[in-house]
């Protein structure tokens, strides 16, 4: 049995808070309780947001949480030419679009669907379900849009993806953390369905979260995915991005979450639960494991 490999994958467009800490020394733990290895993934695409400085104070973070470092690190913005071959490769099955709808006009169609009494399906993650350009728009406006260097979108068309299958989609679920790492995996039935189109790539971003994460794991040969439970429904895109891309399926195994006292997940924004305000503070790691309950 090759021996498992897991990632910790932040993305360093804020500072780390409690959540990543747990996230990092859970997944720390795991390799070591189950005698693997685990690394950690700069996940910035989003190039705007994730800087330079932020991702030197992520590394210091990290450093000062004691974790086992494996340096080079895989940094998603020097991955653009695998994310675009996996886009090509997607395109030529025919499965993604470009989708010239803005978030004003998909919020503006869904609220007259509803002002009409038609409830609007949303995705897991809250956000109304891509209604599909021709919804819309019309086809003079369309046309307008495609010979123009006006914005798009590439959304995997998810009916035909779903369509490529010959068996049904579902996912290898195992414990995160304590004596539960050993548990054998269950399945999980996947929904992408619930997605809809999800985004794929955007006009000046050959890549999304979605498909770099499913190439990175893949090209990392991460066999356990760690992670948050707010994840836990993307793992629903992922599978069916990895069978279509014929790429294989981790264990994917997803821990509770830190609440913030609004008792809503934390975000990079809070600053009092920001790992580098804490370690201001004077917190010891035995305060930090106790505040994250490891
Ligand atoms: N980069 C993602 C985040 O910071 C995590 C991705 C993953 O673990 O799949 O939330």
């Amino acid at each position: 049995m090759t021996s498992p490999l897991f990632r910790f994958a932040p993305s360093p467009n804020g500072h780390l808070h409690l959540g990543h800490a747990l996230s990092a020394l859970l997944n720390a733990r795991a390799a070591v309780a189950l005698k693997g290895r685990f690394l950690v993934r700069v996940e910035d695409i989003d190039q705007a947001r994730c800087t330079p400085d932020l991702e030197r104070e992520m590394f210091e973070d990290l450093d000062w949480l004691g974790l086992p470092l494996e340096p080079p690190y895989l940094r998603q913005s020097e991955a653009f030419p695998q994310y675009r071959a996996a886009l090509e490769k997607l395109q030529d099955l025919g499965l993604v679009y470009p989708a010239y709808l803005t978030r004003a006009e998909i919020k503006a169609y869904v609220a007259d669907q509803e002002a009409d009494g038609k409830s609007w399906p949303r995705d897991p993650d809250g956000a109304p379900v891509y209604p599909g350009d021709q919804a819309v728009l019309d086809e003079a406006e369309l046309r307008a849009r495609a010979q123009s260097d006006a914005p798009f979108a590439l959304r995997l068309d998810m009916a035909k993806a779903l369509a490529q299958l010959d068996a049904p989609l579902s996912w290898q679920e195992a414990g995160a953390e304590g004596a539960s790492l050993f548990n054998p995996p269950h399945e999980v039935t996947a929904d992408a369905a619930a997605w809809g189109d999800v985004v794929l790539a955007r006009k000046d971003t050959p890549t999304s979260y979605h498909l770099s994460v499913v190439v990175d794991d893949a090209r990392q040969g991460i066999t356990d995915v760690l992670r948050g439970k707010d994840l836990y429904h993307a793992t629903s895109v992922h599978r069916l991005l990895q069978e279509v891309l014929d790429l294989p399926a981790p264990v994917y195994r997803h821990h509770r979450l830190i609440l913030g006292e609004d008792g809503r997940k934390l975000s990079k924004s809070s600053q009092d639960t920001s790992l580098r305000s804490l370690r201001e503070t004077g917190i010891t790691h035995a305060e930090l494991r106790r505040l994250i309950e490891l």
